[in-house]
């Protein structure tokens, strides 16, 4: 069974200005709604605003719950804080926490938006208002949830807003794996972040995983595990400028997964980044995530048809 959280919120109107595209979020639940693989769909809450003042500068928070974000942070961000996006936010950042809570129940659950691994203290950037990331992992340790989070970021780019939130923190491990020379041009020093050059493909991405991921479980004991899993590290991304296949990401979702349960901890995953022309491709990789960690004993090729109704290969 996957435990999903979505929201009809999550999906938001075109904005008037850039060209992030919302309506990925409802091509992911049809992905996951077409698999023919057992899902259950849970509703965040909103996430209270206090949660959100614990990490984000309260001036910040005022601006994006009253939609009048300053002009240039909207750029930073890259579309218009309307309250649309206002209360999506709300709800993402309530997804990701109600997917925590759903994983110390089941082991694994995802949140189907989210990831927003970009956002800083008083602004938010690349495409992220505020950092459910650090929301999350501040609140499951200031609630007694967690005593130790650790946070995998394997999204193509680094978790720089994640990095800069939780700095200093003793109870949170912030572990990025991105491609070196991406977005962000400046990055910021997370617990461990490794560095990855342009190009590179499945065996050589997961050899890194493997060196690093159980050494890190094993030196920092995490009681809680948090998976930023975007799947913008596939060779036909965008915005990505590594090599991953199919296949390839599939099997680092299935490695993350197995080395987490191998310590009996809980994992929650918040989607993360994915880019294209086709959006359909970008939305069944993303739903192929999710499903290789709930259900980890499906061969990739198995979990690669079940998206082929979807995608029309
Ligand atoms: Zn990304």
């Amino acid at each position: 069974m996957l435990h999903v959280v979505h929201h009809a919120d999550y999906m938001a109107p075109k904005p008037e200005r850039g060209t992030f595209k919302f309506d990925k979020y409802y091509l992911v639940m049809e992905a996951l709604r077409t698999s023919g693989f057992a899902v259950t769909e849970h509703a965040p809450e909103p996430s209270p605003r206090g949660w959100l003042e614990a990490v984000h500068c309260p001036d910040y928070v005022e601006q994006v719950f009253t939609a009048s974000v300053p002009r240039e942070k909207e750029r930073r961000i890259g579309f218009p804080v309307t309250p649309h996006i206002a209360s999506r936010v709300r709800h993402t950042n309530g997804g990701t926490w109600l997917a925590a809570m759903l994983a110390k129940e089941h082991g694994y659950a995802a949140n189907s938006a989210a990831g927003s691994h970009h956002a800083l203290h008083d602004t938010g950037a690349g495409y992220c208002v505020f950092n459910d990331l650090a929301v999350t992992a501040n609140r499951l340790i200031a609630s007694g949830e967690a005593k130790r989070v650790l946070i995998i970021d394997l999204d193509v780019h680094q978790g720089d807003g994640t990095a800069s939130l939780l700095a200093g923190r003793e109870d949170v491990f912030t572990l990025s794996f991105h491609a070196e020379k991406n977005f962000p041009a400046r990055k910021a020093r997370s617990t461990l972040d490794v560095a990855l050059q342009d190009k590179i493909g499945d065996e050589a991405y997961l050899a890194e995983l493997e060196r690093h991921i159980p050494a890190v479980l094993s030196a920092f004991a995490p009681d809680f595990v948090l998976y930023q899993a975007g799947v913008d590290p596939h060779g036909d991304d965008k915005l990505g400028r590594l090599s991953l296949s199919d296949e390839g990401l599939i099997n680092r979702d299935r490695y993350v997964l197995e080395q987490v349960r191998l310590l009996g901890l809980p994992i929650a995953s918040a989607l993360g980044g994915g880019y294209g022309e086709d959006q359909c491709e970008v939305a069944a990789r993303h739903a192929r995530s999710m499903l290789a960690m709930a259900f980890p004993d499906t061969e990739p090729e198995d979990l690669i048809a079940a998206t082929s109704v979807f995608t029309g290969v």
